[in-house]
């Protein structure tokens, strides 16, 4: 099947008289005859669903969609993007362990690795995605567990290099884990150029409609753990606190790390996104394919249209021709990019923010990625506390406009920028 319909019809297979929509299992709980068959469920020697803290059959429907769509063989929906990022780690790196990722990454998941999952003992190296392959390899240690990087940056718009990568984690025994929330798997399915592991906020484009708070997590079921057993403990030793089962022996590879995210994590934890929410996810994963189509025609449109006005000084987008990562867009990104472009108008600081002022369809938000146009200034709102010097540091310029395109006509779009720009 090709990815149009796999978002219409992917994960979710009714039988005869069944529901033709994804029904929401609106309950935590589930009932049982016996509790010896219960006792088999907890042992994980069943499969079935007992706690909505753990599982529950919407979301499986939905994310069995997002494993398909990305070609993997296993998927988990956690709350947030920021819960399907921790458990992405946790799930093989604890105190102790060192994890490599890009400098380019979503500021939420910046704070998450060098303040939060430093304190509880796993360090990061950031080196940047245009650094030598020397660099990159001189971030690595014995007790590293991963390799971590965005597809496209959110904010800085870069293209990782996913093959090469891809390439270094795995000289070092350790997965790849890519964050494709702005490409989406109808852009780029990371898989396919090596990657391992592949997370998402489905806030963004997969919901798309500024509806639900929500991640994922996906398996492409093809590390082997099996070979690096002392550096995945977790994975290829009896775990404990189930009676002893060995994940990578009893789930395969295909399905030894989501089932451990889901029965270790998700118990101890409990990100789980709502039934509901994922019902609503499904709606958007629906119409996935037209819409990242439109998002990128539109970026790709007002990017154009920023290129060639006097009144601004820089414009980052992968689909420009003369853009740094444009020849990284055409290997990884063939049918388009995403909406986002960023940009600084003349007058720096103060000019941005009086630009932003006087747009009329365009509004300011922190959200990105919706049906509805929004615009951020990272230097005054997200990222106000920083001083400009630490702004530069961490790849956000002062002048710096993230201008999210929604699904309008672009000639709107356009205007309104024209008269907000005059
Ligand atoms: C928004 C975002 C996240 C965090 O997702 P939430 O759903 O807001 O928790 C992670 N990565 C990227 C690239 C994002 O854009």
């Amino acid at each position: 099947m090709g990815i149009g319909t796999k978002c219409v019809q992917g994960g979710y297979r009714p039988g005869n008289g069944e529901p033709r929509q994804v029904p929401i299992i609106q309950s935590t709980t589930f009932k049982y005859d016996t509790s010896e068959f219960m006792g088999k469920l907890f042992d994980l020697e069943e499969s079935g669903y007992f706690y909505t803290r753990l599982q529950n059959p919407t979301n499986d429907h939905v994310a069995a969609k997002i494993a398909e769509l990305e070609g993997g063989t296993a998927a988990m929906l956690t709350s947030s993007g920021q819960a399907a990022n921790f458990y992405a780690i946790f799930n093989i790196a604890s105190c102790g362990d060192h994890v490599v990722a890009s400098s380019d990454l979503y500021g939420g998941t910046y704070n998450l690795f060098a303040v939060t999952m430093k304190r509880m003992g796993i360090e990061f190296t950031f080196v940047s995605p245009y650094a030598s392959d020397e660099e990159l390899e001189a971030a690595f240690r014995p007790n590293t567990k991963a390799v971590f990087g965005e597809t496209i940056a959110n904010p800085a718009l870069v293209v990782l290099d996913i093959e090469r990568f891809a390439d270094a984690a795995h000289r070092h025994g350790v997965p790849l884990i890519m964050d494709n929330t702005f490409a989406t798997p109808v852009h780029c399915r990371p898989f396919e150029f090596g990657a391992d592991i592949v997370t998402h906020s489905t806030t963004k484009y997969m919901d798309g409609h500024g509806a639900g708070v929500g991640g994922c997590i996906v398996d492409s079921g093809r590390f082997d753990w099996t070979k690096y057993p002392e550096k995945f403990p977790g994975l290829c030793e009896p775990d404990d606190s189930y009676h002893g089962i060995t994940y990578t022996e009893r789930f395969g590879l295909e399905g030894a790390f989501i089932t451990k995210a889901t029965a270790q994590l998700m118990r101890d934890f409990g990100s789980i996104q709502s039934p509901q929410n994922a019902f609503l996810l499904n709606l958007g994963l629906e119409s996935l394919h037209i819409r990242m189509k439109k998002h990128a025609e539109n970026g790709l449109a007002v990017a154009r249209y920023l290129r060639d006005s006097d009144k601004v000084t820089w414009v980052k987008y992968c689909g420009l021709e003369e853009d740094r990562d444009y020849e990284l867009a055409c290997k990884y990104l063939p049918n388009g990019s995403c909406g986002v472009v960023s940009f600084a108008v003349k007058g720096g600081r103060a000019a941005a923010e009086e630009f932003m002022r006087k747009l009329r369809i365009t509004a300011i938000e922190t959200h990105v990625a919706d049906a509805r146009s929004c615009c951020l200034h990272p230097a005054s709102s997200t990222h106000r506390q920083m001083t400009d010097e630490e702004l530069e540091a961490a790849g956000v310029a002062p002048d710096m406009i993230r201008f999210s395109c929604g699904l309008e006509d672009a000639e709107d779009l356009i205007a309104d920028i024209e008269q907000a720009l005059k």
